[in-house]
């Protein structure tokens, strides 16, 4: 199926950067997980206002999942949906309630020096699209990220990736959108999967055309 995409860039998700894209509406990326090892935390932005951004929490509303599914959408703080995911050859298992990993979260975990992370990524990322946004954002949709609801239905457990190499997902733009990535510099808690914990580069499609037309649901509303 992947033969069939048609992309107009290829971008390196270089291991513990960040990288942003601006999609046109109908374009989508693609997201590889080249060794099948690394979690990528994910962003995006109304490209005509970004104090309007992508939102799990109204994500989760929408969908009523815990987790996208291929013909779930992202929706934003407007309740607009900004993205679907059209496309996962992944296991599916990706997550949406941890927070992005940031400089503090490292502090926390130990460290005594500046350790690069998600959130410093998220600003860096843009600012080469020349944007600056006006605040962060912890809440990031984080792809390949294994975090499993335990069976008292309250506890997460944190795990490592389970993808494969060359597992990937697409996303389509509903609307002219900034995407953000991160490669996630964790390596300190065990999250990047086959047992080194070392983060990896993902590579970056923007694709034009060939990828699988589902349709755009609407918001769910109790029967
Ligand atoms: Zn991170």
């Amino acid at each position: 199926m992947s033969a069939d995409f048609q992309h107009r860039e290829v971008i390196t998700l270089p291991a513990r950067y960040g990288k942003a894209v601006r999609l046109n509406r109908g374009e989508a990326v693609q997201v590889i997980n080249l060794y099948g090892t690394q979690v990528v935390d994910c962003w995006a932005y109304n490209a005509q206002d970004i104090s309007e951004y992508m939102s799990m929490e109204a994500t989760r509303v929408w969908n009523q999942r815990l987790n996208p599914k291929v013909g779930d959408s992202f929706i934003t703080s407007q309740r607009h949906p900004i993205l679907t995911l059209v496309a996962d050859t992944s296991p599916g298992v990706h997550d949406t309630f941890m927070a992005a990993c940031d400089a503090r979260r490292y502090e926390l975990l130990g460290c005594k020096t500046f350790h690069r992370n998600c959130h410093d990524n998220l600003f860096e990322g843009m600012r080469e699209l020349g944007v600056e946004l006006p605040h962060g954002n912890l809440a990031s949709f984080n792809i390949f990220m294994n975090i499993q609801v335990q069976p008292d239905g309250i506890t997460l457990k944190t795990l490592p990736v389970v993808t494969r190499p060359g597992d990937y997902i697409v996303l389509r733009a509903e609307m002219d959108c900034f995407v953000v990535f991160s490669a996630c510099p964790q390596d300190i808690v065990s999250i990047q999967g086959q047992g080194d914990n070392t983060p990896r580069d993902a590579e970056l499609r923007i694709l034009t055309a060939g990828f699988p037309a589902v349709p755009l649901k609407g918001a769910w509303v109790p029967d």
